[in-house]
């Protein structure tokens, strides 16, 4: 099963995607959780995201590329992946198309969640994280909860989360991510949910599309 998850920033791409790894046993890749954990070890490919990635901008094509090609390489990824956060320019798509065909693999289904932009920008602006085990959470329903419900992780802002970061990363989105819809439409692979709906709504949509190509 090899599936790429798209949406803006805010659509709740992380939350399904947790729900995808609950049902499905396949490794779950993302670029921005990989790019985080490499600014928090302060590695090299860190300090090249780091700048990029304060900004609310994309990391260079190369750099992510190179990491996914490495990635999707590993044998864990034999029997399937779920791609999250890539590819997010057409390059970047392209690129993919590339290494997977080396691998004698390809894309089964690309599932984009939608959501108004209004929503959007409310949901990032008040979404926490567990540091830990990074499940996200919304300050409008956390009340009194200081911990991450799951694991008793610390909770905590993501810094590219914040008023004109976030604004960038949505125009970012609009500008190189919205373009590979109709990439993708025209290999026949789209599938686009409605993410304005509670997080088990929209996973019972995946999860139908899902059975389909397992
Ligand atoms: P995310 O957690 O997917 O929102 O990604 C956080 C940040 O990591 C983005 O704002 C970018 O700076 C960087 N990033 C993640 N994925 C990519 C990608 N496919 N191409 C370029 N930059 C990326």
């Amino acid at each position: 099963m090899n599936i790429v998850l798209m949406g803006p920033p805010g659509a709740g791409k992380g939350t399904q995607a947790d729900l995808i790894k609950a049902n499905y046993p396949i490794p779950h890749i993302s670029t921005g959780d990989m790019f985080r954990e490499a600014v928090k070890n302060e590695t090299e490919l860190g300090l090249k995201a780091k700048s990029f990635m304060d900004e609310g901008k994309l990391v260079p094509d190369e750099v992510t590329i190179g990491i996914v090609k490495e990635r999707l390489a590993q044998p864990d990824c034999a029997e399937g992946f779920m791609l999250d956060g890539f590819p997010r320019t057409t390059l970047q798509a392209e690129a993919l198309d590339q290494v997977l065909s080396d691998l004698n693999k390809k894309i089964e289904s690309v599932i984009n969640i939608f959501v108004p932009r209004e929503v959007l920008l409310q949901r990032i602006l008040g979404r926490v994280t567990c540091n830990y085990c990074k499940t996200v959470y919304n300050l409008r329903f956390l009340k009194d909860q200081q911990t991450c419900a799951k694991c008793g992780g610390e909770l905590g802002f993501r810094s590219d989360d914040r008023g004109e970061i976030a604004k960038t990363r949505l125009e970012v989105y609009l500008e190189q991510t919205l373009p590979l819809l109709q990439y993708y439409q025209e290999r026949h692979v789209l599938n686009s949910i409605d993410g304005n709906r509670e997080a088990d709504e929209v996973f019972a949509d995946i999860k139908e599309l899902l059975e389909k190509i397992k």
